[in-house]
């Protein structure tokens, strides 16, 4: 199987966006976190994304936005199962490797991390860019996706990193925006974001109520095609 065919099988099996990183474009990952300390066999990464519609900001109830969160990330687990068995019958052996839940959780910063950190990965896999609000935004559908990865034991050709200077010097409506001064120099404050973000509907169930970096991006639905 060739890389045009290995992405092939990923979009048909439902997924909206997909880039290929080879493993050592993650030397500078933290200890512990690189694809090969999880899966030695690891020769590429394969990143996708499933879209989530942008109807979801145009409510001003949060049920919406929070029911889209939680099904596109079972939808993206769902299809990182499918497609690694998909490429098994294909004999390559492919990880995969959900967002969530967190193996590494500091109880005093609220700072998780998953397995490894699947925005970094999309970026590597060149898929989109980081902006100031610390999410990936792609050129096709900006912020509103949700990420899956495999790990492969084969070698892919690998897709160009992206460049874009999403985030111009004017641009501060992210950081402005954020209610609890979680967003500093593109980096984000997990323990504030989470005390103003997790949040509950008068009868307990957990919702999000807070994603205005996300909603407030000018390229929020893909580079520049929101007025700014
Ligand atoms: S989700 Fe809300 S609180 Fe968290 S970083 Fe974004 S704007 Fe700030
Ligand atoms: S709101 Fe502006 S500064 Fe923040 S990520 Fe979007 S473009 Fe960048």
């Amino acid at each position: 199987m060739n890389t045009t065919t290995v992405k092939e099988l990923v979009l048909a099996a439902g997924a909206d966006l997909c880039g290929i990183a080879p493993v050592d474009r993650f030397a500078s990952a933290p200890d512990g976190f690189r694809p090969t300390d999880l899966f030695p066999d690891a020769k590429s990464v394969i990143v996708f994304a499933k879209k989530i519609p942008a109807s979801v900001f145009q409510t001003q109830s949060d049920i919406p936005y929070s029911f889209v969160d939680e099904i596109a990330l079972h939808e993206v687990l769902r299809l990182s199962l499918d497609i690694a068995v998909r490429l098994e019958t294909e004999h390559i052996a492919a990880l995969p490797v959900p967002s969530e839940p967190y193996e590494y959780w500091d109880k005093e910063s609220m700072t998780g991390r998953g397995l490894m950190s699947l925005k970094h990965a999309g970026y590597l896999a060149g898929l989109g860019v980081i902006g100031r609000n610390t999410l990936l935004c792609t050129p096709e559908y900006g912020n509103l996706i949700k990420l899956g990865a495999l790990l492969a034991d084969v070698e892919l050709e690998p897709d160009p990193v992206l460049e874009n200077k999403l985030c111009s010097d004017k641009c501060n409506l992210c950081t402005s925006g954020c209610p609890s001064g979680a967003l500093t120099n593109g980096a984000v404050d997990q323990k504030k974001c989470r005390t103003w973000s997790e949040g509950a509907t008068e009868k307990g169930a957990p919702i999000i109520v807070c994603y205005n970096c996300r909603r407030v991006c000018p390229n929020r639905a893909g580079w520049k095609t929101v007025a700014m």
